[in-house]
């Protein structure tokens, strides 16, 4: 059986492949080791991709209308109040959220999921794919006990033995990563949420490494939370998302006490110390306690008009054609080989992890930057089981990349490879 997110990959000529949309920063000029200079090739873009121009643009415009939130009567104070609170409307519409589902800002994926994990009540069953984000929280916790399904080399395969775990014991959640940080592969998250829902489970996608790259509609696909970061949707760093269902939300104490999250609070005097006591908020405030982080709201809003505007159709078709000139580069390569954790999966997003034979990760990614200005990650990707699974236990090199990426970066890594390797002892 192919599954449906499964498409064959197909290269066509990708030779006039420029940037899709403009980056801050782009071009910028990076010192060699031979004290040379030259225009910088960011593969990184997994880690944290630039900030788009535009969302550069409505955060400065933001910056002159600004004001405290929710609490202020004067009029910059409603008129930031007002953009704050359409933001979440942003993100829920970007994600296609159903009307009732909570946004809450939070401060990244980390944090989305530790909020998450803070309100979920019962036993979590995860993969052994995960970034740490979503693996941590879950296996920290004292509410419930985190049950770990090792994936298996097909996607259908491990559908099998999650749909198996389920149905073994009760589980209120499913965690699990639309993309994989480590290889791109993008798994079938539709499928997955009608197993979870088979077996009375509400399903949690780290979407992190996905929504960028491809359209999601939590509505149709069945997603009960979703959460995401600014910083890997070409926002600056500090502000990510947890949207979903409100009820858990509701139930659960605010992940953070303070001002905000609480509708009343009084202290009474009482006979051993001063007890206070506190009716708290329902819906986001709960748990969104102190100042928000109204500018990175905006710039989440900006970047998710932006992706919206640039469309996911060519967003699509411009990552393919890079993804095929960096697949069929590194194969032409003896002694690099590209990672990947399932043998049936075709559709990955623009993150390839390889391991060059007899390199260090970190040699490898320090010669890309010291002789050819390209920055790249090495190392274990906060996704430690998968790589040691993966047969890499000390890290490998992961080039990724985006929007403001053409084919000329690609190319300047694929020669700048060749080139260490041909030069190697
Ligand atoms: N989940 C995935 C799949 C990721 O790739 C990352 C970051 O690399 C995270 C979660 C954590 O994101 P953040 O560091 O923004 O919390």
């Amino acid at each position: 059986v192919t599954p449906a997110s499964i498409t064959p990959t197909v290269c066509v000529d990708p030779s006039s492949f420029e940037p899709l949309a403009e980056v801050v920063g782009a071009g910028q000029q990076v010192p060699l080791a031979d004290g040379s200079e030259v225009a910088y090739a960011n593969l990184d873009y997994a880690a944290s991709a630039p900030a788009l121009n535009a969302v550069a643009d409505a955060v400065t415009a933001s910056l002159h209308q600004y004001a405290s939130v929710h609490r202020g009567a004067g009029h910059l104070s409603q008129v930031t109040t007002g953009r704050y609170e359409q933001c979440r409307e942003t993100v829920r519409h970007f994600v296609r959220g159903r009307a009732d589902d909570i946004v809450v800002f939070t401060r990244n994926t980390t944090d989305a999921i530790n909020l998450a994990a803070h309100c979920t009540p019962g036993d979590v069953v995860v993969l052994d794919i995960e970034h740490h984000a979503n693996l941590l929280p879950w296996v920290s916790r004292d509410s419930g006990t985190a049950r770990i399904v090792t994936a298996r080399p097909g996607i259908e395969d491990t559908l099998v033995a999650l749909e198996g775990e389920l149905a073994a014991a009760p589980a209120a959640l499913l965690a699990v990563t639309a993309a994989s940080n480590v290889t791109g592969e993008v798994l079938p998250i539709g499928r997955i949420a009608a197993i979870a829902h088979r077996h009375g489970a509400r399903i949690l996608v780290d979407a992190a490494q996905l929504v960028a790259h491809r359209p999601v509609s939590m509505a149709s696909h069945g997603i009960d939370y979703l959460v995401f970061s600014g910083h890997k949707i070409y926002a600056p760093f500090g502000a990510g998302v947890l949207i979903g269902r409100t009820d858990w939300l509701d139930a659960a104490d605010p992940y953070l006490a303070g001002g905000g999250a609480s509708a009343q609070v009084s202290v009474v005097d009482g006979a051993d110390e001063n007890c206070a006591a506190t009716a708290w908020h329902t819906g986001a405030a709960r748990h969104e306690a102190g100042s928000p982080n109204v500018l990175g709201a905006i710039a989440i809003a900006a970047a998710c008009e932006a992706i919206t505007e640039i469309g996911f159709e060519a967003i699509g078709l411009h990552e393919h054609e890079l993804r095929c000139r960096l697949d069929d580069g590194l194969a032409r390569i003896d002694g690099v080989e590209e990672l990947r954790i399932f043998d049936d999966i075709t559709d990955r997003v623009g993150i390839a992890g390889f391991g060059v034979d007899g390199i260090a990760p970190r040699a490898v990614a320090e010669y890309l930057s010291a002789e050819h200005g390209i920055g790249v990650r090495d190392g274990k990707f906060c996704a430690h089981p998968i790589l040691t699974r993966l047969g890499h236990p000390d890290g490998a090199v992961r080039a990724s990349f985006g929007l403001g990426t053409g084919a000329a970066d690609i190319d300047r890594l694929i020669d700048a490879l060749a080139q260490l390797i041909s030069t190697s002892p």
